[in-house]
């Protein structure tokens, strides 16, 4: 047992929980791999399409093992070699195409490398994978070098590419391949999800600080620093959106020359926590129930939403949505938080 800021957390978060949760998240997409991989009914190429935190990569690999396992075509058997060999990363059925270190874009010259391998026999399995984790940095010209391998696919090869929203691809990328959306849930199905590993009140809270997605929520359970370092941020994003322009100013600026000025995965948490603020004002708007609201926050959510308009709060979300699309190719965090909030 491991006590939790809200609760009992009635089990570890381990990989295989967490793999879990986000196989149950989206069933009917998981139910669809399994029926093609079983019928034989397969495409060359399938694009995962789904926001950070929904799982995209669990499904991936899901669907990885179902492809080269030779025992079973539901998730693969997890216990034969090709599939340890799958989930240690080592798999010589597996060619990945990731950006180079120290580089933000996928370059052409690192696709062209992998389009060699790509002609490779598998070695163990009837197929072989060319997976792209990370979609949306195909620079311009990789992205179009990367459209050759889509019209003239190697033998025995299924690309498998995860990325945030289609528009982050070129279109004939994506009509060349089937895509698969990953939606975020219910507030009601993913805490239900969740209640197997922690009591009913830590998985509400947990579902409503995910964002209702439900890889990060499976983070979130597995570390309670985590828990707490969102709910300090959610806390910021009240009095952020509570203050006048001017003070929000102040305060943006002196958050930026902290740490979100070059750090990217802090300036993108504090995005999240303004998603979860805003939404919750405007839910106080429209008059929902106190049970829809995010607990220990209901005075802040009533300032903010009597302090914005509505129209305001909706505008500010549509554009965390839209920067959290392009997120990926925003080089720049301090910018992009910058843009977010001033222009709510
Ligand atoms: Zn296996």
């Amino acid at each position: 047992m491991v006590r939790c800021f809200c609760g009992i957390v009635k089990a570890e978060m381990s990989n295989e929980n967490s793999d879990n949760i986000v196989l149950s998240a989206h069933r009917q997409v998981v139910d669809h791999l399994d029926m093609i991989v079983s019928e034989k009914r397969l495409v060359h190429s399938y694009i995962f399409v789904g926001l950070a935190g929904m799982g995209k990569d669990i499904i991936a690999r899901h669907f990885m093992r179902s492809l080269l396992c030779t025992t079973s075509s539901s998730g693969g058997c997890k216990e034969c070699q090709v599939c340890r060999l799958l989930s240690s990363g080592s798999s010589p059925d597996l060619f990945r195409l990731d950006v180079m270190e120290g580089e933000t874009q996928i370059s052409i010259d690192s696709v062209r490398e992998w389009q060699r391998k790509l002609h490779q026999k598998p070695v163990f399995s009837q197929f072989k994978i060319g997976f792209i984790s990370e979609a949306e940095r195909l620079s311009a010209g990789a992205a179009h070098a990367l459209l050759k391998t889509l019209e003239e696919p190697p033998d025995n090869t299924i690309i498998i590419m995860l990325v945030p929203s289609p528009e982050n691809l070129l279109p004939t990328i994506v009509s060349r391949s089937q895509s698969l959306y990953l939606p975020s849930l219910s507030e009601k199905d993913l805490s239900r999800l969740l209640v197997p590993y922690c009591d009913e009140e830590t998985a509400k809270i947990v579902t409503q600080l995910s964002a209702r997605r439900p890889r990060r929520a499976a983070q979130l359970l597995a570390d309670e620093a985590e828990i707490a370092a969102v709910k300090e941020a959610i806390e910021e994003s009240y009095v952020l959106l509570g203050a006048t322009e001017f003070d929000r100013l102040q305060r943006i600026n002196n958050r930026l020359t902290g740490d979100f000025g070059e750090n990217k995965i802090a300036a993108q948490k504090m995005a999240e926590a303004v998603v979860v603020a805003a939404r919750d004002a405007l839910l106080a708007q429209v008059g929902a129930s106190a049970a829809a609201h995010l607990r220990g926050y209901q005075a802040s959510t009533q300032q903010v939403s009597q302090r914005l308009e509505m129209n305001d709060l909706l505008r500010g979300l549509e554009n965390l949505l839209l920067l959290e699309r392009k997120w990926e190719v925003n080089a720049n965090p301090r910018l992009a938080i910058e843009s977010l909030l001033l222009n709510i």
